[in-house]
């Protein structure tokens, strides 16, 4: 049977929001040479005002580090960013047939189909007929590597993602707006949710 989840963020890079505004003020500063205007509470004023004035280039200097639990067509969407990089679960090395796979293949709930209806049903079939074939072949010895071309978009898939901050505020333009892809648009905005909690100033004015 398919087993079917729901997408999942955690942040792996730790973060102190404080200190990584602090952190972005310091580089600033280093072109106006003005450290010396340094205080208790003038780095959210700093960075607020780098945002404003469009001068990204200074808040490139911190990356952060995220775990996804999404599709393989998040996966294709989120890959187009050049300027990050990705470490992802491979469908040549996994092969879901074994046992520390469950012997299953796993997909993400499609967020546009309401579970239980006769839409979903369809959607279940689908997958569960692309997972008998998929286990089929991998009996008969066939390797990941040709397995996998059975494999759908909706397919689970963990990728960790790495990019500075000026990056993600781009890819949050992007993929939080009701152009992108409902999953893509899903699973950038429970990031864009928690990286704003943890980060102050720099997610705010990213709205949708
Ligand atoms: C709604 C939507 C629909 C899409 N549909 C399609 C589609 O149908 N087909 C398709 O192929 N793609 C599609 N894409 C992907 C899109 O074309 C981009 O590849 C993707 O959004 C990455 O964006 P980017 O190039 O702005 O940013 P990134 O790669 O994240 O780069 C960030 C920024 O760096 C700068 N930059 C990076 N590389 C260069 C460079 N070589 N030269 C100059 N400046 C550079 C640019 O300012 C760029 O905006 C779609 C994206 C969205 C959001």
């Amino acid at each position: 049977m398919v087993k079917v989840i729901s997408p999942a963020v955690e942040i792996l890079t730790p973060l102190d929001g404080e200190a990584i505004l602090k952190h972005l003020e310091l580089c600033a500063r280093n072109c106006y040479k003005s450290e010396d205007k340094i205080t208790s509470d003038s780095a959210r004023k700093m960075v607020k005002k780098l945002i404003e004035l469009g001068h990204e280039a200074m808040i490139e200097h911190f990356s952060v580090t995220v775990r996804l639990t999404t599709d393989i067509g998040v996966l294709k969407d989120l890959s187009r960013h050049r300027i990050a990089s990705f470490a992802v679960e491979s469908t040549r090395y996994c092969l879901y047939s074994k046992d520390k796979f469950g012997n299953e293949l796993t997909v993400m709930e499609p967020p546009e189909l309401e579970k239980g209806s006769e839409d979903y049903d369809v959607w279940l079939q689908g997958m569960e007929a692309m997972e008998k074939a998929y286990m089929d072949l991998a009996n008969r010895g066939y390797k990941a590597d040709v397995c996998r071309t059975l494999l759908p978009h909706g397919l689970k898939v963990e990728m960790i993602m790495t990019a500075n901050i000026r990056e993600w505020r781009h890819i949050f333009k992007l993929r939080c707006a009701m152009a992108a892809h409902p999953t893509v648009r899903q699973v950038m905005r429970m990031l864009h949710q928690k990286m704003k909690e943890q980060i102050p100033v720099v997610f705010d004015d990213i709205t949708y």
